[in-house]
């Protein structure tokens, strides 16, 4: 079977399917649940793999939403696994199709970052390679991984670390974003945590003497980290958010207050040094005003780690099935959209980042589109940029060879996590770009069973950087990830 064969073979099973896909991400873009919360989104996804023939194991890494599928056919070996999220993000509710800010429910949750598409497309794959592993008697093993709370979870991070991913030989992703390109590029490592001081309450007038300020501690600390960002390297970013101001009364001695701290950099060893720093920092802050500092790690990822052979293999495949089609309606409603992204935000696209040299041209030159209808290209010297943000499928790219990418499905030059990216995931321009995507993943899974020497290549590329820069989890023994706030 040669790839234009394999590539026909997964089109047409998505396009056969292309109703049922369609009605799962609708149906998840409505449940529009949260980190950890995401009950009905995986026993949706679970349900419809384990009527197709799937052996299905819940509750994986200690997460109640989380869960892998897996379908084998003559033998257990290789494993190639696609990765499908789920959830949604807070206040992100927007009516669909809507080229307006509008919240379909109040205050609601909504798909902010494409996850109804994510998961639903990584579903459509496993589904296909099944069948095709059955149709051309191919060996081995597909799975579907139900990965709760990418969103400030690190759901992926905690599932490695707990030995979920250890007999995997290929991990395949994807994510949704306004352009098409292969994830050549690493991402930065982060840690989180919390700091809690606990004081000493009084009156604020009558007796100060007596009080120990939580809230004063909280600005010390911040005062410090503040300074520590002289001397950290440039590429190290850290921000707090105080989550708990000690109360409302500026009367009242706060005796309880909490900031939480995330920490990034292109190295997860640089990170654990510049936590360790703003730990001191803490203490120091604690030991000026008396009051006691708990530091309750909440969760971490590493880096991604992209792999050229699989990047290149994925690459081929989606010049060949080409960028998806939209037309002159879907095109109409993402220039509305795209009406009401400020001028400075346009300047940045979301894979600026991500460009070469030759993507950078065509980036200028695309600047007028309102929907993609190209792919940037990929090339090696795209690991050596770095995408200044965090994916919990950092920690599976350390473990499994892994390859991802983005497929158009929103409005060009929108950013992730706001309205204009939520409006158009139950769309057609969403929803094409999810059965694309699906497409994409199904026929790389699909070759790499078909070329099993693929796999080995990547393996021995992962292994050789690996040798060099050992993998250790970056989430403590201990760390329960039911415990984050
Ligand atoms: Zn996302």
């Amino acid at each position: 079977m040669n790839q234009t064969q394999l590539i026909t073979f997964i089109t047409d099973y998505i396009e056969a399917n292309q109703e049922k896909l369609d009605d799962i991400a609708k149906q998840i873009f409505d449940f529009a649940e949260v980190r950890f919360e995401e009950y009905k989104s995986s026993a949706l996804i679970s349900q419809v793999l384990e009527d197709a023939g799937f052996s299905i194991r819940r509750g994986v890494g200690k997460l109640d939403t989380a869960f892998i599928a897996e379908f084998s056919n003559k033998a257990n070996k290789p494993v190639v696994a696609f990765l499908g999220e789920y959830d949604a993000l807070p206040n992100l509710s927007q009516i669909p199709g809507l080229a307006q800010q509008q919240a379909e429910i109040p205050d609601g949750s909504g798909h902010g970052c494409g996850h109804n598409l994510l998961g639903t497309a990584s579903l459509g794959a496993a589904l296909a390679v099944k069948e095709a592993l059955l149709k051309f008697d191919l060996s081995g093993s597909v799975r579907y991984y139900g990965c709760p709370a990418e969103e400030g979870g690190s759901g992926k991070t905690f599932m490695v670390r707990d030995g979920v991913f250890d007999y995997v030989d290929t991990a395949i992703c994807w994510h949704p974003a306004p352009d098409n390109i292969i994830w050549g590029v690493s991402t930065l490592a982060n840690i989180q945590a919390e700091y809690a001081f606990k004081g000493i309450s009084s009156h604020a007038a009558a007796a100060p003497e007596v009080g120990r300020s939580a809230l004063d501690a909280v600005e010390l600390m911040n005062v410090g980290a503040n300074y520590l960002r002289e001397h950290v390297p440039s590429d190290v970013r850290f921000h707090y958010a105080i989550t708990d101001t000690g109360g409302k009364s500026p009367n009242v001695v706060q005796a309880d207050a909490k900031v939480l701290y995330l920490i990034r950099a292109p190295q997860i060893a640089t990170v654990n040094d510049v936590y360790a720093r703003i730990s001191n920092i803490a203490k120091g802050a604690a030991l000026m005003t008396g009051t006691e500092v708990t530091i309750r790690f909440d969760k971490a990822c590493s880096n991604y780690l992209p792999n050229h052979i699989l990047a290149s293999t994925m690459d081929d495949i989606f010049h060949e099935l080409g960028a998806p089609a939209f037309n002159a309606e879907e095109i109409a409603l993402a220039k509305e959209i795209r009406k009401s992204i400020p001028e400075v935000n346009r300047q940045r696209e979301f894979v600026s980042e991500m460009l070469t040299a030759e993507g950078k041209a065509m980036e200028l030159a695309a600047k007028d589109k309102d929907l993609s209808d190209f792919i940037y290209p990929y090339g090696p010297e795209a690991a050596n940029l770095i995408l200044s943000g965090s994916t919990d499928v950092g920690d599976v790219s350390w473990k499994v060879p892994t390859v991802q990418c983005l497929v158009a499905s929103h409005t060009r030059q929108t950013a992730a996590h706001t309205w204009q990216w939520t409006t158009t995931g139950k769309t057609s321009i969403g929803l094409k770009g999810m059965r694309h995507a699906a497409k994409i993943m199904g026929a790389t899974g699909l070759k790499l069973f078909v070329e099993p020497e693929l796999i080995t290549a990547a393996k021995a590329e992962l292994d050789n950087k690996t040798q060099q820069m050992p993998y250790q989890n970056p989430i403590p023994v201990g760390v329960d990830p039911n415990n984050q706030k």
